[in-house]
């Protein structure tokens, strides 16, 4: 490219950045929000590899372990640290760019969201088109696919093929609860960085602990449940949230290999292939509880069909 080229390209990327700030930028509070979990103490260890890790940065970075908050705030760290404004070796959280990161608005950062939904073969196909041009604010784009464990096969694939092709200037960065639920090949491509394992007897909330013997033993012997639920009629969402995230500990912890607390004892029995229905189901519950199902029912469904799973036939 000659200089002139290279000097009007570089102008017009200037004019670009003085048009995007003069937009409105959004506040620094939502935009720090959605950064926090990933400034937490614990997390400086990963946050430090992935400092290293940026100098040459692999095209494919899995983030695994953590919680989920926590995953998805540092992959858009990891987005921050080569757009934000200012050369740091750390993302500065504050200048224009890492505010649009952290709002969700930056044009180079583009977000596959499975948190919800999963993630479609035609979201796959919606990047092509954008992968051959280069950053348009940046220096580099990202390519976050959050929760990629829902990621349908035909999607996965389609991204085995894109992963193939050269992206200059771009990268992915993948989050899942643990890289065994991604497909091997997916894997294989990538850099693995393991956030802290949420331990599983971290501070379960003293009030949990009771809800989750109760929930154990139901699962075993199908009594229990009810009489509980019955009587308390201060199931309220937010405890059924906790209730319902509790199996999904429990299912984790199963599928990680580690030692869980009661609930995860009795998952012993369960192929990994039940694990993941069970998982699911969880995870209904807690759609069903976002659109204000009645959450002694949403409980009720999940705790029948906990125990159907562990005795299958009756
Ligand atoms: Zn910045």
């Amino acid at each position: 490219m000659s200089a002139a080229k290279e000097s009007r390209k570089e102008s017009r990327k200037a004019s670009l950045r003085k048009h995007a700030a003069e937009e409105t930028i959004p506040g620094v509070e939502e935009a720090r929000a959605a950064f926090a979990p990933a400034l937490s103490a614990h997390l400086a260890r990963p946050r430090a590899v992935l400092s290293a890790l940026s100098a040459e940065p692999p095209q494919l970075l899995h983030l695994e372990g953590g919680e989920m908050a926590e995953r998805m705030a540092l992959a858009l760290w990891w987005a921050a640290l080569f757009n934000c404004d200012s050369d740091g070796e750390q993302p500065c959280l504050a200048c224009p760019s890492c505010l649009r990161i952290g709002a969700g608005i930056h044009p180079d950062v583009i977000l596959l969201d499975g948190r919800k939904e999963s993630i479609k073969i035609a979201d796959v196909r919606a990047l092509r088109p954008v992968l051959g041009e280069k950053p348009r604010l940046g220096r580099r784009r990202v390519i976050v696919l959050a929760e990629a464990q829902s990621l349908g096969t035909e999607a996965a694939n389609s991204l085995l093929k894109v992963l193939e092709d050269p992206c200059p200037d771009t990268g992915f960065i993948f989050t899942a609860p643990q890289r065994e639920r991604l497909l091997p090949t997916l894997v294989s491509r990538g850099w693995v960085v393991t956030l802290p394992w949420p331990a599983a007897d971290r501070a379960l909330p003293a009030e949990l602990l009771p809800w989750e013997e109760a929930l154990a033993g139901f699962a075993r012997e199908g009594r229990g449940w009810f009489d509980r639920t019955a009587e308390r009629s201060a199931v309220d969402t937010p405890l059924a949230r906790q209730i319902a995230l509790l199996v999904e500990k429990a299912v984790a912890a199963r599928l990680a290999g580690r030692k869980g607390g009661a609930l995860s004892g009795v998952l012993r029995s369960l192929s990994d292939a039940e694990l993941l229905a069970l998982d699911e189901t969880a995870a209904g519950s807690q759609d069903a509880l976002q659109a204000q199902v009645n959450p002694l029912l949403v409980l009720d469904t999940l705790a029948v069909r906990l125990y159907s799973m562990l005795h299958p036939g009756q």
